[in-house]
């Protein structure tokens, strides 16, 4: 069937966000890396399961190994079913993304976030990006053009709506991801007729 993958480093709220879109109460992994399989919910009323993959990236207590099993187990999981994913989600720390963006960047290395982003483009799944904990961000605009330079996106990043989603999952403040969702599923249906 038709489904949303979700996928972000760990820690960057993503089980926050599945509960407030599904309204599902499901323990999360408290312990990092527990959710290695990818978790199926229903959307109410649509015809489509969002599915919630493991996180990615540093995990206190995760070694080195594990933490790229995960990895691999994911662009696997995306690449096998590229043909029914709708949408991907890559969701984000809005207050620590460019930091650690950077970080990677000038250690010479392609950050998760930036590699994950193209990857599902080159897939050609349509995605969007879910800019977490905005709530946390005083420099709002700042923060979210520095994120679309460091994607490759033109900006400002008022252009890229379907592509940027700021949002709070913890304040349950997610309608820009809402709209740009439906905005992806609108045009896939338009390209059915
Ligand atoms: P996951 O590892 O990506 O599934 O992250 P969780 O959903 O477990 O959230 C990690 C931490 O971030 C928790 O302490 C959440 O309460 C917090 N968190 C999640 N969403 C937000 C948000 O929008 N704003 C703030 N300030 N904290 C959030």
């Amino acid at each position: 069937g038709s489904e949303i993958a979700f996928v972000g480093r760990s820690n960057v709220g993503k089980s926050t966000l599945m509960r407030e879109f599904t309204g599902h109460t499901f323990t999360t992994g408290k312990k990092p890396g527990v959710t290695r399989s990818p978790n199926h919910y229903d959307w109410a009323g649509a015809d489509f399961t969002f599915t919630d993959l493991p996180g990615f990236g540093f995990m206190e207590g995760v070694e080195e190994g594990t933490r790229e099993a995960i990895k691999t187990d994911i662009v696997q999981y995306i690449e096998e079913h590229s043909a029914e994913i709708l949408v991907g989600v890559l969701v984000v720390d809005g207050k620590a993304v460019i930091d650690i963006i950077d970080r990677h960047s000038e250690r010479g290395e392609v950050p998760h976030d930036v590699e994950m982003f193209h990857f599902l483009r080159e897939v050609e799944i349509p995605t969007v990006v879910a800019v977490n904990k905005m709530d946390k961000v005083d420099d709002r605009d700042e923060r979210l053009d520095a994120l679309c330079d460091r994607l490759g996106l033109p900006g400002p990043w008022q252009q890229w709506r379907d592509v940027v989603a700021p949002i709070s999952a913890k304040r349950g403040q997610i309608d820009p991801l809402r709209e740009a969702l439906e905005t992806h599923l609108r045009e896939q249906h338009r390209d059915d007729l």
